[in-house]
């Protein structure tokens, strides 16, 4: 988006907390995001960046707290007395689907062909008719550059390739917010480049995007916002060119320093 312009929030995160056993690894964690904005969550290893981006898509319910997407809660709704009400499994799959995932491990079906791979969701999970499932998986594929790759194998397809074909997998679904958890860190470093390059587009094209990312380059070029985690607290954030140029917070000062 990079636009100073602030539109209401659609993703909400609103005192979030997970705790795995007596561990509290995100702790008290509020932010939001508008529509079309792209907000990278950076911070050490071990800081909670993938425990947190889980939240938002059912893979992890919050210990407490909170996440609403487009003015639903997820999992949850508020029942009469206050209290929380789990949702039925379909609510959540509902929820879930509007939601696009890209993971570190590009989890491609390896028995199918790339094309199959992008009609999977859109035919199984959303019963469209494989025509019509058929033309929009190409239609994705040539967006992220792969229209002569559709009879092709994952293992035919260089890691780059196949992280392309993950994300024209999830943009196949028609999401209305994408998550990307470090999306080029499994990548040997001539690839990475393409993927960030489809990303950028997606970026300029107004997705919503939240991006764990170590890549610090690409999160100062496009992300509107940058958000820093340590020990599972926010301790910074702000646009790129003020956490990266003038941190304020020792510790995003020390992480910065060890990785720029
Ligand atoms: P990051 O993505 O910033 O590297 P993670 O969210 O993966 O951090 O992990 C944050 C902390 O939570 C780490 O200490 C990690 O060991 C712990 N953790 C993550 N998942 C689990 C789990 N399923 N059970 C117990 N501890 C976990």
């Amino acid at each position: 988006m990079k636009s100073a312009a602030r539109q209401p929030a659609f993703v909400e995160c609103d005192s979030v907390e997970v705790h795995f056993g007596a561990l509290p690894v995100i702790q008290g964690v509020s932010f939001s995001v508008s529509r079309g904005e792209v907000v990278a969550i950076i911070g050490p290893s071990g800081s909670g960046k993938t425990t947190l981006i889980r939240c938002l898509n059912h893979l992890l319910a919050p210990s407490a707290g909170t996440v609403r997407i487009a003015g639903e809660t997820l999992g949850v709704r508020v029942g009469a007395n206050g209290r929380l009400i789990k949702l039925p499994a379909r609510k959540v799959a509902a929820q879930r689907r509007s939601i696009g995932f890209v993971f570190q491990r590009f989890n491609l079906f390896p028995h199918l062909t790339t094309l199959q791979n992008v009609m999977e969701a859109p035919v199984h999970v959303l019963g469209r008719p494989k025509t019509d499932a058929r033309a929009v998986a190409e239609k994705h594929l040539a967006r992220v550059g792969l229209a002569d790759k559709a009879d092709a194998y994952p293992r035919q397809l260089s890691g780059g390739q196949q992280q392309r074909v993950a994300i024209a997998r999830a943009l196949a679904m028609d999401p209305e917010l994408i998550l990307f958890d470090e999306p080029t860190s499994a990548l040997d470093p001539e690839m990475v480049g393409e993927v960030l390059a489809v990303m950028r587009d997606l970026a300029a094209q107004g997705m919503t995007m939240l991006i764990v990312s170590h890549e610090m380059g690409f999160v100062r070029e496009v992300a509107d916002r940058v958000i820093m985690l340590d020990a599972g607290r926010i301790v910074e954030q702000g646009p790129p060119a003020e956490v990266f140029d003038r941190p304020k917070n020792p510790r995003t000062q020390a992480f910065l320093s060890k990785i720029l």
